[in-house]
């Protein structure tokens, strides 16, 4: 069994976005005490407000600086902890210029790796458990087809470092009859692109109950040259490193050998299994 001191937790947030429970400091300490490597903080940028009228799904746009230096601090303060200052992206389907601006502003104030999601087609959040009865009046197919088609832009947008939970339709069990249809496409455009997507053990906390992405998925990636991160997508303390040790042995079985572990200088420290 891979150390937990070889694994680093490359998503995760804090009660900043309004739908988590710890706070930055808290979330640092549990990444210290569970003995990772390090980890590469995530938060949710701020969203049009029109997509987020409460603020429960992404941070306060005045809350962004101050993020940012509270983790410069806490890196400082906390030399034991090695943490990558990192966001997680929307990546908006009616509006892609939005993610372009939204990581140049979120670069310029000093985040160091950002996370490409989709987790919203034309402002239908798919895997919102609020937004579910949606899925009733539409065909898995075509959800699957248009989240592809987007989720290949994203990939090859240039803006992104990672590709979070990258089969992320498959939350509440809504699976497309031939997968391979997806993601050799996708598969092709990551390794094209040259971005790492992430391996998070989110997917095994939810309805579906398995990796994102699957082990299909992975192999597809692995076989075109794509590298992972490993990632919890942790929204409480308890989810830090969440199955860390189990998932570095399935991806090991995958003929996996490395994790990437984003650096603050844009570099990448690798983490042999
Ligand atoms: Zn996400
Ligand atoms: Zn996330």
């Amino acid at each position: 069994m891979t150390a937990l001191s070889r694994l680093a937790d490359c998503h995760m947030h804090s009660c900043l976005c309004g739908h988590a429970m710890n706070s930055v400091e808290e979330m640092v300490q549990a990444v210290y005490e569970m003995g990772l490597a390090g980890a590469v903080f995530t938060e949710h940028l701020p969203l049009p407000k029109a997509l987020d009228q409460d603020r429960t799904v992404s941070m306060h746009r005045e809350d962004l600086p101050i993020y940012i230096e509270e983790l410069k601090s806490l890196r400082g303060r906390r030399g034991y902890v090695d943490i990558t200052i990192g966001a997680e992206c929307d990546w908006l389907t009616n509006d892609p210029t939005w993610a372009e601006q939204a990581c140049q502003l979120a670069r310029a104030m000093g985040a160091e790796c950002i996370l490409g999601s989709v987790h919203m087609l034309d402002g239908w959040a798919f895997d919102n458990p609020d937004e579910m009865d949606q899925w009733e009046i539409r065909d898995v197919e075509d959800v699957w087809a248009d989240y592809t088609e987007h989720w290949i832009r994203a990939t090859t947008s240039g803006l992104f470092d990672v590709m979070a939970h990258p089969d992320l339709p498959k939350k509440f069990g809504h699976v497309p009859r031939d997968a391979r249809e997806y993601f050799e496409p996708a598969a092709v455009a990551a390794a094209d692109a040259g971005v790492l997507c992430e391996i998070s053990t989110a997917g095994l906390r939810k309805p579906i109950g398995e990796l994102y992405p699957s082990a299909d998925f992975i192999r597809e990636l692995k076989l075109r040259g794509v590298e992972f991160t490993l990632a919890s997508d942790a929204h409480s303390v308890q989810e830090v490193g969440f199955a860390f040790q189990e998932t570095a042995d399935v991806a090991r079985g995958l003929g996996i050998e490395r994790f990437a572990f984003p650096q603050p200088d844009g570099g990448i420290k690798w983490l042999q299994l």
